[in-house]
Order: C-alpha cells, then sequence, then structure tokens
C-alpha cells in the first residue's frame, strides 16, 4: 500500500495524519479479547478473527473521528447501553417489549448520524472486509447529513432491535446489506443490537410503511423494540423469514468449529 497518497481526511477533506478509525465503534464490540474480535466478513459472510475490532487507517483524522464523528458514537452508546429499568416501554408479550424513549431522552441528530456514520464509515473504507457495503449514490448524501448540511428526512429509515436475551451470539459484528423486492436496506449487528436501515423509504411499500413507520427513529421518538426474534433471527440460518428479507447478498454464516 502506497504510504503518503492515503492522507486526505474523507471527513474534512484536509491533509492530515489519519489514524485507526473504527467503522464499528470498540465499545459495540462485546467480544473483544486481547484486542482480537470475531466478526464476521460483510462479503463472504465468513468469520474473520479482527484486529481491534476492525479499524481503517485510511479514512479519517484524529480529530475528526474523535470529536465530531466520536460525539455520534457517545449518544449511540449511551443510548443502546443505557439503564433499560428507566426507560418506558409497552409491553405487548412477555418476551416482546417496546422500549419509548422521549425526545428530552435522547438526542434525534446525533442518535441518528451514528446509525449513519456506521454505513458511512463501512461505505467509505476500501478494506476488503467492508467491500459489500457500497452506498453507491447515497453516499455522498450520507455525508452531507453527517456534515449538518442536509437532513435528507426521507433517507435512511432507522429501526432499532434489541436481543432479548444475554447470549454469546451478542458479540457477533456484522454489517450486511440486504435487499427486498422493492427497496434495500443494510442491517447492522453489534452488542445484540440489529439496526436496520432503510436506504430510501420513499420505496417502501404501503404495507411496510403502515407497520413499521411509526417505529422509525424520529424526532420524537426512539423505540427500542426488544425481541426473542432478534435472537431467533440471528440463530436460524435456515430461517425463512431472514430468506425472504435477505434473498441477495447476505446468507447467516455458521459459527466457527472452534
Ligand atoms: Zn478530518
Amino acid at each position: 500500500m502506497p504510504k503518503g497518497s492515503n492522507t486526505i481526511c474523507k471527513f474534512c477533506g484536509q491533509e492530515k495524519n489519519l489514524i485507526k478509525a473504527h467503522i464499528i465503534p470498540k465499545k459495540f464490540y462485546l467480544g473483544i479479547k486481547e484486542d482480537k474480535c470475531l466478526c464476521i466478513n460483510s462479503k463472504t459472510g465468513e468469520y474473520i478473527i479482527q484486529q481491534q475490532g476492525g479499524y481503517d487507517s485510511n479514512i479519517l483524522c484524529g480529530d475528526c473521528d474523535n470529536h465530531i464523528i466520536g460525539e455520534f458514537d457517545k449518544e449511540g452508546y449511551r443510548i443502546l447501553f443505557g439503564d433499560f429499568s428507566k426507560y418506558k416501554y409497552i409491553q405487548l408479550h412477555p418476551q416482546y417489549r417496546i422500549y419509548q424513549l422521549d425526545n428530552t431522552k435522547f438526542d434525534y441528530e446525533k442518535l441518528r448520524r451514528f446509525f449513519i456514520s456506521i454505513l458511512w464509515r463501512a461505505s467509505i473504507s476500501k478494506l476488503e472486509e467492508w467491500s459489500n457495503i457500497n452506498l453507491g449514490g447515497y453516499e455522498k448524501k450520507a455525508f452531507e447529513i453527517l456534515k449538518g448540511k442536509r437532513t435528507y428526512d426521507e433517507l435512511f429509515k432507522i429501526l432499532i432491535y434489541k436481543n432479548c436475551y444475554s447470549e454469546d451470539i451478542n458479540q457477533e459484528v456484522l454489517i450486511a446489506k440486504g435487499k427486498t423486492r422493492t427497496f434495500k436496506k443494510y442491517l447492522i449487528q453489534m452488542a445484540g443490537y440489529r439496526i436496520e436501515i432503510i436506504v430510501d423509504s420513499s420505496r417502501l411499500t404501503k404495507k411496510y410503511k403502515q407497520q413499521y413507520e411509526k417505529y422509525f427513529l424520529n424526532q420524537t421518538f426512539a423505540h427500542i423494540i426488544e425481541t426473542p426474534e432478534v435472537s431467533q433471527r440471528i440463530n436460524k440460518e435456515h430461517n425463512t423469514r431472514m430468506f425472504e428479507l435477505y434473498e441477495k447478498g447476505f446468507v447467516p454464516p455458521k459459527p466457527p468449529g472452534i
């Protein structure tokens, strides 16, 4: 790799010393041991051992990573690792809760940008393990959102699912591309969460909108859907719904035989 040719920070556009920037913030790697961690290659679906939980040394300077994107990460961490016993929720079933945080409890702009920034980081990364994550024409739009230049309210609709069990499976980290018949979405799995990001909500079917729209992260509420389904979806490779959702691109991997 030619050194010196990659010194332009992708966020501020300035020539700077670039640092080891994590695609998924390190705190969301629960299984990190001796700075190594088990991750899933977004392209091949195979397990890989990542050093330091998967960073890219060619994308961001320290100022941008720590002080701008780092602020989004902090909000993500604060909400997702918050004290759930204090969150209000609706109990639909003994194992099925929908936590509802109102906007006095979370910062919409930061939390939204936290999730979008993970996708953006994976998209701009040239590392092989993220090569399947490419926002294409939406990359620039994501960037404008992160910079606070535009909001693009119809883009990057976010659903937050949480595994209701504490299991080893929560150590798995991945970003995957999903595709349904009508719209494109991405999946971020980390620390027992399964975040679905619908790239362009104008492509959603009416039925889907009716069912899920109220749970999209919005300026009034953040919903966190806690359900055993998340665990089941992660676990069951041949789950038919999984195949319907990710019929192209993503096949849930088997755990390695170690
Ligand atoms: Zn920078």
